[in-house]
């Protein structure tokens, strides 16, 4: 005799994937250049949990996490301040000194 049995089947899959440390979102990164991991402790961020994105002319992004970015933003306020500082004493070392000369290049012949 020939039956036709029902059969459910429970099915289990295993996917590897890269999710986000933050909100446990499965995150898609195309190219190495589309990774989103935090500059820091180095998370593993979906678009939605990137707290700050600095301008990288690179091939990879510059993010970061909200508690690093909470952490770091005002550390890098103070690092600007400073760099401006570091700029202005470079000039007034410019003004200070003046010129004797005015820079004038200078090609030396080989002799013989
Ligand atoms: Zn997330
Ligand atoms: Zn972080």
């Amino acid at each position: 005799m020939v039956k036709t049995k029902e059969v459910t089947k429970k099915v289990t899959r295993k996917i590897h994937g890269i999710y986000c440390d933050d909100c446990g979102k499965r995150i898609h990164w195309d190219l190495q250049c589309s990774t989103t991991r935090c500059e820091y402790c180095k998370a593993d961020l979906c678009e939605k949990c990137v707290a700050q994105e600095d301008y990288a002319d690179g091939d990879y992004r510059i993010v970061y996490c909200a508690k690093c970015w909470d952490i770091v933003k005002p550390i890098k306020e103070k690092i600007i301040a400073l760099e401006d500082e570091i700029d202005r004493l470079e000039k007034e070392c410019i003004a200070k000194c003046g010129k004797r000369k005015k820079y004038v290049a200078v090609l030396v012949a080989d002799k013989e």
